[in-house]
């Protein structure tokens, strides 16, 4: 099911989500509009929650990462629904504080972080930094001594493992920029190098393998080498992991022909494995963290543009132009994300096929190729599914385009979440216009 789980059509055919017609909300907040359904997060939090405690006997948390999409609504949300939240640069780190998500429950990712940026996650009292690489050490020792505080820590291993999605999303091959190589001994000195570091506090240990994954074995790998690494550690240095986390990544349907990966079967086969390797290892249970995405916010948001041009060029293409694009959704361009699309203000037979382009100056701003749709007028309102992570967070003011408003809709009630962008709020950041 590529829609919201609240996705319906009232009698007079219009799209209705969380039991408010798409048409009431574009004609009162705008297009392009983004729609996210509060039932649809909170049922994919409930997945990961349950399916934890049905296959894992031991300590765990989810954590949301914040990348694939973060504002002040959703993250106290998800505040609500006990996650804990991963960051990955200051930026998301004090908008997460400045939204009174608790700093206890963050995390902080990433290959490249400053010494700024770790000063201040070390002055929020974050609870763990998930260190990528021998540079990150030399800073954590400088900026633990002199804020005089201790630190936990997680090692992110390089497992070794492809998790065969797009390259551009992958991240646990060998040659990736992410994480501590395990075979050219990298991640061993990094655990030796911590472990003389009394400020730091080696927690356990990390892989994240990739994004929009949708085989379970990948996963299942990646556990396997972080069992491996973890006894050569306790082998060498005596250190037990207390936590094993094997990422994010798991895939969700973009189009009705995509699988539809399993949470449950997620949580279970790799439960399941760290059970079994915990076992083998001799090693008490450790907490298992998990860190989804896109898997929690993508199926719950909508994206909605309104139809303007629409320009037939014989014998080829029929090209729908909508108010957005690009600008928005930036990855069918970025790495031929596909989508599906229907009209929001109408029903009807889906017997035209047509290309919905977007309206910025780049020939590759193209957001669905042979859309199936009710034969579109300009006017209609094009709603796009599947569009709740990797979109807004993307989003750009290429042809100084107005990042659109974000609504909450839940049980006919809409919540505006995020306005629509205004062009003040780009001119204020021009101080000649000041002078
Ligand atoms: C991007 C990322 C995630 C989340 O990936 P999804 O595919 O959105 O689930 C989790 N952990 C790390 C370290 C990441 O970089």
């Amino acid at each position: 099911m590529v829609w919201p789980k609240t996705t319906a059509r009232d009698a007079a055919g219009q799209l209705v989500i969380g039991g408010v017609p798409v048409p009431r909300l574009a004609a009162e907040y705008g297009t392009p509009l983004y729609i996210y359904d509060e039932a649809t997060i909170r049922a994919q939090c409930a997945a990961y929650r349950e399916a934890l405690v049905r296959h894992y006997p031991g300590r765990s948390r989810v954590v949301y990462a914040g990348k694939a999409y973060v504002s002040v609504g959703l993250l106290r949300l998800l505040n609500e629904e006990e996650l804990w939240l991963d960051v990955v640069s200051g930026g998301e780190l004090q908008f997460a504080l400045a939204a009174g998500f608790p700093p206890a429950r963050i995390v902080f990712h990433g290959n490249n972080k400053s010494e700024d940026e770790l000063r201040l996650a070390l002055a929020a009292g974050i609870g763990a930094v998930v260190v990528d690489n021998h540079y990150e050490l030399d800073l954590l020792e400088r900026v633990t001594a002199e804020a005089q505080r201790e630190l936990d820590v997680l090692v992110r291993v390089n497992p070794g493992v492809d998790a065969h999605t797009h390259a551009y999303r992958r991240t646990g091959q060998v040659d990736s920029k992410f994480g501590f190589l395990i075979d050219n001994g990298d991640a061993q000195r990094a655990v030796g190098r911590i472990l003389a570091m009394p400020a730091l506090k080696l927690r356990g240990y990390h892989a994240h393998i990739g994004s929009q994954v949708f085989e379970l074995e990948p996963f299942v790998q990646a556990v396997e080498r972080l069992f491996a690494f973890g006894r050569e550690m306790a082998a060498r240095f005596g250190v037990v992991p207390e936590e094993i986390s094997p990422g994010g990544g798991l895939a969700i349907p973009y189009v009705s022909e995509d699988p539809q990966p399993d949470i449950d079967a997620l949580v279970r086969v790799v439960a399941e494995k760290v059970r079994r390797a915990a076992d083998a290892a001799g090693f008490p249970l450790p907490r298992l963290g998990l860190e989804p995405g896109r898997s929690i916010v993508g199926p719950a948001g909508v994206a909605v543009y309104r139809v303007g041009a629409i320009k037939e060029i014989p014998g080829i293409r029929r090209y729908v132009s909508v108010d957005g694009g690009m600008a928005d959704n930036i990855r069918p361009a970025l790495y031929g994300a596909r989508y599906e699309a229907a009209l929001a203000n109408r029903d009807g037979p889906a017997d035209a096929v047509v290309t919905i382009a977007g309206k910025y100056c780049e020939s590759g701003d193209i957001l669905v190729y042979d859309a199936r749709l009710p034969e579109p007028r300009p006017g209609d309102l094009v709603a796009i599914p599947a569009a709740g992570a990797y979109c807004l967070p993307m989003a750009s003011n290429y042809n100084l385009a107005m990042r659109p408003a974000v609504v909450l809709v839940r049980e006919g009630q809409a919540r505006l979440i995020q306005r629509r962008e205004r062009i003040e709020d780009l001119l204020r950041r021009e101080v000649e216009l000041e002078r």
